[in-house]
C-alpha cells in the first residue's frame, strides 16, 4: 500500500519505546524527502521492528540507539547503531540462521529467529542487508532497499514463500 517511510517509522520507534518502557532511546535522523509511495507494510514491519527491537534488547540501560533514515531518488538506506554487548567475528557469520544465538545473549532471551525473519524480507524486497559489529562496544545493521518496488503481485508471491 502507500505509505510515508517517515510516519511509518516514528510509528514503529513509537511501539517499540512503550514497550520497552523508555529504557532506552531510539533517535532517528531522517535525510532526503519523504512522500507517499508503495511499500509492503508487512515486510518493512519485520524488518525495521526486528533490528530496533534487537538494538534495544542488547543493550544496557541508558544506551541510546541511532536510527538514520536517508532516501535517494533510487535507494532507502536504514542504519541502526548501538552501544550494545557487540557480535563476535564467529558470531557474525551465522547471525543469519534460523534458531542461531551467539554465546553471549545467555540471560537475554529470544528464539533467534527475528534476523533470519529480516534476511528473507530483505531477500524480497531485492535489497541488502551487512553488520558491523564489535564485542562489548556495539553493532550496526545496514539495510538497503530499492524504492522503485517490483511489481506487488511478485512481492506477494515471494511473501507466500516466506
Ligand atoms: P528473536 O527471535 O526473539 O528475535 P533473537 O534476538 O535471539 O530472538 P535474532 O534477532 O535472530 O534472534 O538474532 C540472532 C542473534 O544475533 C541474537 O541471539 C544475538 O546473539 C545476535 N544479535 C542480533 N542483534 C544483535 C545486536 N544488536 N547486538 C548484539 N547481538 C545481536
Ligand atoms: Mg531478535
Amino acid at each position: 500500500e502507500k505509505l510515508n517511510l517517515q510516519q511509518f517509522c516514528q510509528q514503529i520507534i513509537h511501539s517499540l519505546h512503550l514497550s520497552f518502557e523508555d529504557e532506552n532511546q531510539i533517535i532517528a535522523k531522517f535525510k532526503g524527502e519523504f512522500q507517499e509511495e508503495f511499500w509492503d507494510s508487512k515486510l518493512l514491519w519485520h524488518i525495521l521492528h526486528n533490528l530496533l527491537s534487537n538494538a534495544l534488547k542488547y543493550s544496557p540501560k541508558g544506551g541510546n540507539i541511532l536510527f538514520d533514515i536517508i532516501v535517494d531518488e533510487k535507494l532507502v538506506t536504514f542504519r541502526i547503531e548501538d552501544q550494545g554487548i557487540g557480535i563476535s567475528q564467529t558470531a557474525q557469520k551465522h547471525l543469519f540462521e534460523p534458531f542461531y544465538r551467539a554465546d553471549n545473549v545467555e540471560n537475554i532471551s529470544g528464539t533467534g529467529l527475528g534476523l533470519s525473519i529480516v534476511r528473507k524480507c530483505v531477500e524480497v524486497y531485492q535489497g541488502d542487508i551487512f553488520v558491523d559489529s564489535q564485542l562489548n562496544k556495539g553493532t550496526t545493521f545496514t539495510v538497503i532497499l530499492p524504492r522503485q518496488q517490483p511489481l506487488m503481485s511478485k512481492i506477494e508471491k515471494s511473501i507466500e514463500q516466506i
